[in-house]
C-alpha cells in the first residue's frame, strides 16, 4: 500500500488481504475459535480469538494503524477494554498518573475506584492550563492521561502540550481520541504514544455494536496485547466484521457529522431560547481557534441549554420527533439526552454543578439524516417550548 495515501482510499483498502480469500472481494468472517497448527507454526504465532490474532483482527489492525499514521493497532471488546488495558500496560504498583480533571465516566470511576486496589496513585490537571502541571508532577509519575474533546461540553485541552510535557518528563502519554475520530483529528502525529478508541462510536457507526482500538507503536501494542491477552478482553469475529464493514464509511459519515452539526449549532445559537451552546466550530467557543488548528472538523457532538432550565429540556426533548433519546453517541442516527440524567447521573448534584453540567444541559449526537429536517425539527420543537 503507498504510504501517502489519503484517508479516504486507506479506510477502504488498507489491511485487505492481497490477493483477496478465494476471490471474496470482502474479508469473510473467520468463526473459528482456534486455528490449525502447522509444522512450521511458531507457539507463539498460534492464532486464536482470545489472542486477537485471528485474520479479521489482523486485517484491523492494520486499517487502524494505517489511519492515524502510527505503526500497529490493537482491537478491543470495548473502549473500556482498550483504555483499562492500556492503563494497565504503562502503570504498576507504586506508579502515578496525572490524568484530565473531565473524564469519560467509565474512565473516571475505573481509575478513581480501581487504581487504589492496583496501588496506582493519580492527580487530576486541568487540561487548560499546561503552567499548573508541573506541580503535580511526582518522582513516580509515569504518564498523562487526556481526552481530545470533553464530553459533555466539548472543550479541547491545550493538546499541543501534552506529548511535548510528557517527553519532558518522562512519562507516556496517552488520549481517549473517540469524539473527533481518526478523519478529524490523528494525535500519533502531535506526538501522543498511545492513542485511543471507543470504535462502538463514530469508527462503527452504526449503534450495533460495542468495540474499542488502541493505536501506538509496535513496542507499545505488543506490550498492550500481551496484558489484554491475559484479561481476556478480545474483539469477537462477528464484531471485527461489523467493524470492518462500519469504518470503510468513516469518511463520508464524518463529512456529514461535520457539516451538519455546525449547520444546527448555528441554527440553536442564533434562536432566541437559547441560554447557551457548546459546540467548537463556532467562533463563540472558547476553544475554536485550537480546535481549528489541531482538527480537520469539529465533530457532530454538541451540547445547549435552553431558557427556563430543566423544566424546558425536559419538555424540549419530547416535543423532537426525529432523534432517538438514548446515551451513547456517533451513529448514523441522530441521539438526544440530558447527561445529568444519563451519563453523568452518578456525579453529585454539586460535582456536576462545579464542572458545569447544569441539569438542563442537552446533548445531541447529530447524525446523517437531512440537516433541514433536523433543524426543522428543532424548530418545531423549539416553537412550542
Ligand atoms: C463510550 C466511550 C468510552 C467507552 O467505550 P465503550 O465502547 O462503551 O466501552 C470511552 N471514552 C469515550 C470518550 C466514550 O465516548
Amino acid at each position: 500500500m503507498k504510504k501517502n495515501q489519503r484517508i479516504e482510499t486507506k479506510l477502504i483498502h488498507a489491511g485487505e488481504p492481497h490477493p483477496h480469500k478465494d476471490g471474496a472481494v470482502t474479508l469473510p468472517i473467520y468463526q473459528t475459535a482456534m486455528y490449525e497448527v502447522q509444522n512450521t507454526t511458531d507457539y507463539h504465532d498460534i492464532a486464536y480469538i482470545r489472542l486477537n490474532n485471528t485474520p479479521n483482527h489482523v486485517a484491523l489492525h492494520t486499517k487502524l494503524a494505517a489511519l492515524e499514521n502510527a505503526e500497529a493497532a490493537l482491537v478491543t471488546a470495548s473502549g473500556m477494554a482498550a483504555i483499562s488495558a492500556a492503563l494497565l500496560t504503562v502503570l504498576k504498583v507504586d506508579d502515578h498518573l496525572l490524568v484530565q480533571d473531565c473524564l469519560y465516566g467509565g474512565t473516571h470511576n475505573f481509575i478513581t475506584e480501581d487504581f487504589p486496589a492496583f496501588g496506582i496513585e493519580y492527580d487530576f490537571i486541568d487540561g487548560n492550563a499546561p503552567e499548573t502541571w508541573k506541580d503535580k508532577l511526582k518522582p513516580n509519575t509515569r504518564a498523562i492521561y487526556v481526552e481530545s474533546m470533553s464530553n459533555p461540553l466539548l472543550q479541547i485541552a491545550d493538546l499541543k502540550q501534552v506529548p511535548q510535557f510528557a517527553g519532558n518528563h518522562g512519562l507516556v502519554s496517552l488520549i481517549d481520541n473517540t469524539f473527533p475520530s481518526p478523519i478529524n483529528f490523528r494525535p500519533i502525529e502531535l506526538g501522543f504514544d498511545i492513542s485511543l478508541h471507543s470504535c462502538t462510536k463514530y469508527l462503527n457507526g452504526h449503534s450495533d455494536i460495542v468495540a474499542g482500538a488502541a493505536i501506538s507503536t509496535h513496542n507499545y501494542i505488543k506490550k498492550i496485547t500481551h496484558k489484554l491477552n491475559h484479561l481476556g478482553g478480545c474483539l469477537d469475529p462477528h464484531a471485527c466484521f461489523l467493524l470492518h464493514r462500519g469504518i470503510k464509511t468513516l469518511a463520508v459519515r464524518m463529512k456529514q457529522h461535520n457539516d451538519s452539526a455546525l449547520k444546527i449549532a448555528r441554527f440553536l445559537q442564533q434562536h432566541p431560547l437559547i441560554a447557551g451552546i457548546n459546540y467548537p466550530g463556532l467562533a463563540s467557543h472558547p476553544a475554536h481557534e485550537r480546535a481549528k488548528e489541531l482538527f480537520d472538523g469539529f465533530s457532530g457532538m454538541l451540547s445547549f441549554e435552553l431558557k427556563g432550565g430543566l423544566e424546558t429540556a425536559v419538555r424540549f426533548t419530547e416535543l423532537t420527533c426525529l432523534p432517538v433519546r438514548a446515551p451513547s453517541l456517533g451513529g448514523v442516527e441522530t441521539l438526544i439526552t440530558q447527561p445529568a440524567q444519563t451519563s453523568h447521573s452518578g456525579m453529585s448534584p454539586e460535582a456536576r454543578a462545579k464542572a458545569g453540567i447544569h441539569d438542563g444541559l442537552i446533548r445531541v449526537s447529530v447524525g446523517i439524516e437531512a440537516t433541514e429536517e433536523l433543524i426543522e425539527d428543532f424548530a418545531q420543537a423549539l416553537s412550542q417550548c
